[in-house]
């Protein structure tokens, strides 16, 4: 077993290979990991939101729910899940939506620049970067279809652990968002365990 400590407002990436496992622990409670994954062996296939809404049929997914490729490959499978609610509707944070939704003027740390770097020694790009499964982001439908994010579930300890359906790189956050209560209001730490 291994242990990454993936400290709050910083990412990490990493390789999987088919078959084996991995859990997203949340350290200390309402902590938000967004996570993407490619396909090792090539990149321009990776997560895809809308193929994962389509191929599961639902607008959320917990144990047993695949996250699927760009061309519909089974990517990863959630194998436990001590929460049960995630977010694939959502983009990622970033220093563009910062600017617009929350009004800063200066550059906020995103997820989507974190996961840009930890992935830039893989030679992937910003704009390959695909939306994320936001692991322990809760979201509320409301009944006249509005979306609102509300803190997470998840509680010290809780985590979602993943099989790898295919060799794939992985990479993640701990979410920097202090602007709405995606977080809980308190950015902390995340740990990737793998087997
Ligand atoms: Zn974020």
């Amino acid at each position: 077993m291994a242990e990454i400590v993936v400290r709050g407002g910083m990412g990490h990436a990493f390789v999987v290979s088919k078959g084996s496992r991995f859990r997203v622990m949340d350290v200390e409670g309402k902590q938000v990991s967004d996570l993407v994954a490619f396909l090792r062996d090539d990149p321009s296939e990776r997560f895809s939101p809308g193929n994962t809404r389509k191929l599961n049929g639902r607008l959320k997914i917990s144990r047993e729910g695949v996250l699927y490729s760009t061309k519909c490959r089974p990517l990863l499978r959630i194998t436990e899940d001590t929460v049960g609610e995630h977010d694939f509707l959502f983009s990622s944070c970033s220093a563009y939506d910062y600017r617009v939704r929350f009004g800063l003027r200066m550059d906020h740390n995103s997820c989507l620049g974190i996961l840009a770097g930890v992935l830039a020694p893989y030679g992937i790009s910003e704009s390959m970067i695909p939306d994320p499964f936001n692991i322990f982001q809760r979201t509320l439908i409301r009944p006249d279809w509005a979306l609102e994010t509300v803190e997470p579930l998840s509680k010290p300890g809780d985590f979602v652990e993943f099989r790898a359906e295919a060799d794939c790189l992985v990479a993640l956050t701990a979410c920097p968002q202090d602007q709405n209560p995606c977080n809980g209001w308190t950015i902390t730490d995340v740990k990737v365990i793998s087997e």
